[in-house]
């Protein structure tokens, strides 16, 4: 494709089609090579590699995906963009472009079919700022048969997922991410790189996803209602919380002896548990069957 910059080329796509960008679906398109080679860099991509890019805009890093990577499946919700990438890409046969809501379609599907013929399977993507945490999940949660997971986000949602316990970032957010992937902060974004300029600034981080979620947990289900407890009110110490917001029927000192009998001070609030301690918690926590 042409040498333009990707600045030149948002801005001369977009009055090309007559496009005018909506804030409700997220769409601030970035406009910095700089920051579009860092996603490339973090991505480590190769032609084994195949990838899922999740609103793909009008192509600025879908064009970058088509050089280095095996295959790309990119998947847009804006069906007035559907046509231009479509037209864009018409040259490329390893490029597939999918319209549809990321939230609602087969991901999996669109992963064994579009990239087939890859052996390593990625997702990149600057995502959309409102759905960004519930599309994050969704990709840990469902365990997509991925490597990496390479995104560009809010600041604000970057510094959650890589917070450490005991600081203000730390959430169930965080504590869920770590489960399933090592999570790296790659780049601060400022908000002058994107059309329209976004209020917020950003980041690029990657997660690498595990073989094997990072701690053994004899109930899942229970570990991350134990975990969503822990933080739901953050102010309060932990057996209160737990007591109030998940084990509202058990008797105060019995959970305060359970918490103990974890190696856990009762005292403490949920936001200073480790990935391992909330393991133990729950894995305790099912033995007792409450
Ligand atoms: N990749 C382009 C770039 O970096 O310039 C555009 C990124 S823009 C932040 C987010 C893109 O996601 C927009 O093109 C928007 O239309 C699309 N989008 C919003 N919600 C979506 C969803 N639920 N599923 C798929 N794409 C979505």
């Amino acid at each position: 494709m042409t040498e333009r910059s990707i600045s030149q080329r948002t801005r001369q796509l977009l009055k090309q089609h007559g496009l005018t960008l909506k804030k409700s679906l997220g769409q601030h398109f970035l406009i910095d090579d700089h920051i579009l080679d860092k996603i490339i860099g973090a991505a480590e991509l190769d032609s084994n590699t195949g990838v899922l890019e999740i609103g793909p805009g009008i192509g600025a890093l879908t064009e970058r995906l088509a050089e280095e990577a095996g295959a790309v499946a990119a998947v847009e919700l804006d069906n007035r963009l559907v046509p231009v990438l479509t037209q864009l890409f018409v040259a490329y046969p390893h490029v597939s472009i999918i319209h549809g809501d990321a939230m609602e379609l087969d991901l999996r599907e669109i992963i064994e079919q579009k990239l087939a013929g890859t052996t390593r399977r990625s997702v990149v993507a600057n995502l959309p700022y409102y759905v960004t945490s519930p599309i994050l999940m969704r990709l840990l949660e469902e365990r997509l048969p991925l490597h990496n997971i390479v995104i560009m986000i809010q600041k604000e949602v970057a510094e959650r997922l890589t917070a450490e316990p005991g600081s203000k970032a730390y959430g169930a957010i965080t504590v869920t991410a770590r489960y399933f992937a090592e999570t790296e902060w790659i780049a601060r974004v400022p908000s002058h790189v994107f059309v329209p300029r976004p209020q917020v600034d950003s980041a690029v981080i990657r997660l690498r996803i595990r073989k094997e979620p990072s701690v053994s947990v004899r109930d899942e289900g229970l570990f991350f209602r134990v975990v969503k407890a822990a933080f739901a009110q953050r102010r309060k110490t932990l057996s209160n919380t737990l007591s109030a917001n998940l084990f509202p029927g058990i008797e105060k000192n019995e959970l305060i002896g359970w918490l103990q009998e974890a190696g856990i001070d009762p005292k403490r609030r949920g936001e200073t548990l480790s990935l391992e301690e909330f393991a133990e918690l729950s894995n305790l926590l099912a033995d007792k069957n409450p």
